[in-house]
């Protein structure tokens, strides 16, 4: 079957529409399956890898994304990177009562990915549309000032 590869821009314009229209999708391969009928409109040729859809979904602006996740028994080195999106990971940290810190795990610069030092692993994601355009540290501000 001939494929063809759609740039990162007409993807983004596929994925926007795509959310926009559905209210809440539950998981990656809803989302996937909706895209690339999206795409196919443009070029029935059109596709796109599970991966690269996920890489882009997660960082876009105008996608509030809730990652659910498993922990993970045997200990793995995530080698300073996401599994979701290949950004950096920063070290969240925690000060001791005796002035020192202590790392608590992980987090994502570019996505909502976060994990403890017992490494979680992305199961399931569900995508909702964010018109306001928010940022991932601004949404989870704005979580926090709810609690
Ligand atoms: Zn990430």
């Amino acid at each position: 079957m001939p494929y063809s590869i759609p740039d990162d821009e007409y993807l983004k314009e596929a994925l926007h529409r795509v959310i926009k229209r559905n209210k809440g999708i539950s998981s990656l391969k809803k989302l996937k399956k909706l895209v690339i009928k999206e795409l196919k409109i443009k070029n029935p040729d059109y596709t796109v890898s599970s991966e690269r859809l996920r890489k882009i979904a997660v960082t876009a602006p105008f996608i509030d994304v809730t990652i659910e996740s498993r922990r993970n028994d045997s200990i793995k080195d995530l080698k300073g990177r996401c599994p979701v999106c290949d950004g950096l990971l920063k070290k969240t940290k925690n000060e001791t009562i005796f002035g020192g810190t202590v790392t608590l795990g992980y987090k994502c610069m570019r996505c909502p990915y976060w994990t403890t030092l017992q490494r979680r692993i992305p199961t399931r994601y569900r995508f909702e549309y964010d018109k306001e355009g928010n940022s991932h540290e601004d949404r989870l501000q704005e979580r926090n000032k709810d609690k």
